[in-house]
């Protein structure tokens, strides 16, 4: 079995060579959500970044009494068959009411990811004295779920980092605590770490208000600080990112860097190396390309999403490329609590056959690249500019995207030319 030591205390890989010893069974299918960690009685198990910067959980061996609290709360191994995973089907009326909808303040709606419609549920939770959780940096650009209380504190949360987000035991806790108060709580985050915090309350509270994002996997830590000490060296030391900067418009975001030296620089979707990483799928943790939760059957109350491909069924919800996110209300508590915040959002209906074809990631997890198998290796024995030439995490030249257009061009004559044939044949 692997041994990791973490300071003087030596601890124990749980999954060792047994995964069976494994609280989802199966180390491969761990999603790092922490709340075997904040679950365990005795305090045994703590989670420790692989090698690939992911976080797994590793326990003390001698101190486990096999109470079995792990196992129960693993939002892999207590769930119970996969849900249906085609919308459309007969599936006892479980399919969720879909919208489009957006945040009426309009710069709440520019710094948001999609439409705005995270601020708007949580504008609503703490108006009523409740508390929000959600993913925020700390100033050493560490993503991690914080608890707020006040709206000031809001756009910390706002918008999305694209970095697995970690959720501690203390933070478990203490969300479970406001509960107790019976204060109204807004948890949000990836549909794994929805179904870890139902896991670890173990019981349905009437103030606990989900809301999930539609998830297509997450990058390392690790992915990123490399990340950000590259662009230390080569632009200057960064200050802030926003992954989402909507300058050129909702469908073209890109990745912002804020300096320290006052400047401001822009990368596209297409320039911009990590975010080419992430969007190609090379930096997803290994759970992501099997998720147990890629599916319209939701954890959430709510389910949070872009929007993408609105305007082909629905252009009047897509008019200003401002952001438009995707709803999908999964439970009555979810409806009750959308209608609720209806003075701060347009909302619109939609259909779930439309959202699954902007977003495919709604009915099965995203394919894994054969990238995949070396990146990560790489990303730790190859300096970060030689893994962007390595992986082609740049803009293409101008040669390339000259023959990539005519490819496309000349696809596009030789598919009107055989439906021509086709129907000249009739
Ligand atoms: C890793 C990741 C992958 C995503 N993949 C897709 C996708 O494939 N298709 C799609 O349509 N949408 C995806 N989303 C969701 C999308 O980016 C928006 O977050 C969502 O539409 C909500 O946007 P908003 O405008 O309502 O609010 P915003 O203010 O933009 O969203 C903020 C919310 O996102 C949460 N959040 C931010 N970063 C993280 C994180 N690292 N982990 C957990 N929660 C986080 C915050 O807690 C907050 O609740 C993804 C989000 C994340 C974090």
């Amino acid at each position: 079995m692997n041994t990791t030591g973490t300071g003087t205390r030596k601890v124990e890989s749980t999954c060792g060579n047994d995964p069976a010893a494994w609280p989802c069974g199966d180390p491969e299918a761990c999603t790092g959500c922490g709340a075997c960690a904040a679950i365990c009685p005795r305090g045994c198990i703590v989670m420790q970044p692989r090698d690939d910067g992911f976080l797994y959980p590793t326990a003390e061996r001698h101190a486990c009494t096999d109470c079995g609290r792990c196992r129960q709360v693993c939002p892999v191994a207590s769930r119970e068959s996969p849900p249906h995973p085609v919308a459309g089907e007969a599936r006892g009326g479980t399919l969720p009411s879909v919208f489009a909808a957006w945040h009426l303040d309009e710069s709440i709606r520019r710094d948001s990811s999609s439409g705005g419609v995270f601020s708007a549920l949580a504008e609503n939770v703490l108006a009523r004295n409740g508390a929000v959780v959600g993913a925020a940096f700390d100033d050493q650009l560490t993503v991690r779920h914080i608890l707020i209380e006040v709206p000031e504190d809001l756009p910390r949360l706002r918008g999305s980092k694209y970095v697995q987000s970690e959720v501690t035991p203390v933070l478990y806790r203490r969300l479970q605590d406001q509960l107790r108060q019976g204060r109204p709580v807004l948890f949000s985050g990836t549909p794994c770490q929805v179904a870890a915090v139902r896991g670890f309350l173990g019981k349905s509270y009437d103030t606990l208000f989900c809301c999930d994002l539609l998830c297509h996997g997450v990058p390392s830590p690790l992915m990123f600080r490399h990340y950000v000490s590259y662009l230390n060296e080569v632009h200057g030391h960064v200050r802030t990112l926003y992954f989402r900067d909507k300058r050129k418009g909702w469908k073209h975001y890109g990745m912002c860097r804020h300096l320290t030296n006052g400047c401001v620089e822009w990368f596209g979707q297409q320039t911009d190396p990590y975010l080419l990483a992430f969007l190609r799928d090379y930096s997803l943790r290994e759970s992501c390309y099997r998720c147990a939760f890629a599916n319209v059957v939701r954890g959430g109350d709510l389910t949070l999403a872009d929007f993408w491909g609105v305007a082909k069924r629905y252009p009047q919800y897509d008019r200003d490329d401002h952001g438009t996110s995707l709803v999908l209300a999964n439970t009555e508590k979810g409806k009750t609590w959308l209608e609720k915040c209806r003075q701060r959002l347009f909302l619109g209906i939609a259909d779930l056959d439309t959202a699954i074809a902007g977003n495919p990631v709604l009915a099965r997890s995203c394919p894994r690249p054969a990238e995949r198998d070396s990146f990560y290796r790489d990303l730790r024995s190859l300096p970060f500019a030689a893994l962007i030439h390595t992986y082609r995490l740049h803009r293409p030249t101008r040669f390339r995207r000259f023959a990539g257009e005519a490819k496309r061009r000349l696809r596009s004559v030789l598919s009107w030319l055989g439906g021509r044939s086709v129907s000249g044949g009739k």
